[in-house]
């Protein structure tokens, strides 16, 4: 090989090489150029002898099948490919290990924005079960959190809501909602920043990006102007609420720590996105937490999406500490103000005089059992033998632990009426 020479021509694959070609018992051997990129002949056939005179139709002829024999995408739809299969963006020097995989090509800025959309749900049910908001869903919680006065969203585990916010962020002026999405799926590193996301485990309170993380973090938690701060998670189901409420507690520290008058004792203004049956084990952790009535919808979860006929019962709410009147729900979707609640309830939900409160947990409307002194699902019957309601088709049999779901006592957590 001599090297790149100065006006060389050109293959597919750029500008050729100058190579010697020595044969035995030459002393200066012929120079010809060959392709950069390709060693074998089946691959790019270029060849030029260095002396050798090119017609103008040969030259036209060349230019032509270089023009044709481009990669089907520039540069810049390239860097824009994804690879399905790898879940991941692919930069040029990549490509090649990904070629018999399925490829997302022409992505566009609109898509950029929206990883959420892009990349599939994790949806293993153990570690990371991701259910997506439905959009009516998002948009309910980011009206909610803007009407709030909030300018600032610690989205822990609810990377569609920070999407929803960074993508309002970058198209206009007078959005000024920042949010920081920390979260265990680090796919989501290939769209943001080290500003807009941090790799974190919430059943650890772990940063994967350590002490550098973590001050990103609080940097976040400081409330610059007044900008009032608020924790939105969605964790996932089967996790244990008490490493989360743990987890949680500490980045609520955290939040305090910044400012340390400025809070005048108050929580962090938290909404926690999960089933109503875990009410008394979120309660337990976090006793000034209230339930909301509002059902929150998903986009791939079967069972808690609207179908297309009627609406499916999602039974996922939001805890929040923050004041319940203060959290107006959609009246276009049936919710109303309760005056002696002081809280906005589900249309189904009745007012019960005996309980003096807006009981139904799941929308339906509950009755109230004289016996149980409290109001029970309308598909309860008082049982005499276990001196509670329940479904009518149960097994009176007692246990002693109470049922890891609902607490209650008569059932193991894999029969439990609350998820029925
Ligand atoms: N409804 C939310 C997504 C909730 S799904 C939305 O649409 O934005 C649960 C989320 O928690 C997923 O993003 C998942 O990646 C994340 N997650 C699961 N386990 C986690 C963990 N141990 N630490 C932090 N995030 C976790
Ligand atoms: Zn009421
Ligand atoms: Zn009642
Ligand atoms: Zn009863
Ligand atoms: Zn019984």
């Amino acid at each position: 090989l001599l090297g790149v020479a100065a006006g060389a021509p050109s293959c597919p694959h750029g500008p050729a090489l100058l190579f010697v070609k020595t044969s035995k018992g030459e002393e200066e051997g012929r120079r010809f150029y060959a392709c950069s990129a390709c060693r074998g002949r089946k691959d790019c056939n270029f060849f030029q002898w260095e002396d050798e005179m090119v017609s103008e139709t040969r030259l036209a002829a060349r230019e032509e099948y270089n023009r044709n024999h481009q990669p089907p995408f520039t540069h810049r739809q390239n860097v824009e490919r994804y690879c399905y299969e790898c879940q991941q963006l692919l930069l040029p020097a990549e490509w090649e290990e990904h070629s018999d995989h399925q490829f997302l090509c022409d992505i566009s800025t609109a898509q950029l924005k929206s990883p959420s959309q892009l990349l599939y749900p994790l949806e293993n049910k153990k570690t990371n079960a991701q259910y997506l908001f439905a959009d009516r869903s998002c948009q309910f919680l980011l009206d909610l959190i803007i009407d709030l006065g909030f300018r600032r969203v610690l989205s822990v585990g609810t990377p569609r809501l920070h999407e929803m916010i960074q993508s309002k962020a970058s198209r206009g002026e007078d959005f000024r909602v920042r949010s920081l999405l920390l979260d265990i799926d680090f796919r989501y590193s290939q769209f943001y920043t080290e500003d807009e996301f941090c790799h974190y485990n919430m059943f650890n309170h772990y940063f994967f990006g350590g002490e550098a993380a973590r001050e990103t973090c609080r940097k976040f938690l400081y409330q610059h102007n007044g900008q009032r701060v608020i924790l939105v998670t969605d964790p996932p189901f089967g996790g244990l609420v008490e490493a989360l409420a743990s987890s949680f507690k500490k980045l609520m520290a955290m939040w305090k720590e910044t400012e340390k008058e400025g809070h005048n004792n108050q929580e962090m203004p938290m909404f926690w996105i999960f089933p109503y049956f875990f009410e008394s084990r979120i309660l337990e952790f976090f006793p000034s937490f209230r339930m909301m009535d509002y059902q929150v919808d998903y986009d791939n979860h079967a069972l808690y999406k609207h179908g297309k006929t009627g609406r499916r019962q999602s039974p996922v709410r939001i805890f929040t500490n923050l004041t319940p009147s203060m959290i107006v729900l959609p009246v276009e979707e049936g919710y109303r103000f309760c005056v002696i609640c002081q809280r906005y309830v589900s249309s189904g939900n009745q007012h019960c005089e005996i309980c003096n409160s807006c009981t139904s947990k799941d929308g339906r409307q509950w009755k109230h059992c004289i016996l149980c002194q409290k109001c029970v699902k309308p598909s309860w019957l008082h049982c005499n033998n276990c001196n509670c309601c329940a479904l009518q088709n149960h097994t009176c049999e007692k246990t002693d632990a109470g049922c890891f779901v609902c607490g209650k006592a008569g059932h193991k957590r894999s029969t439990c009426p609350s998820l029925s």
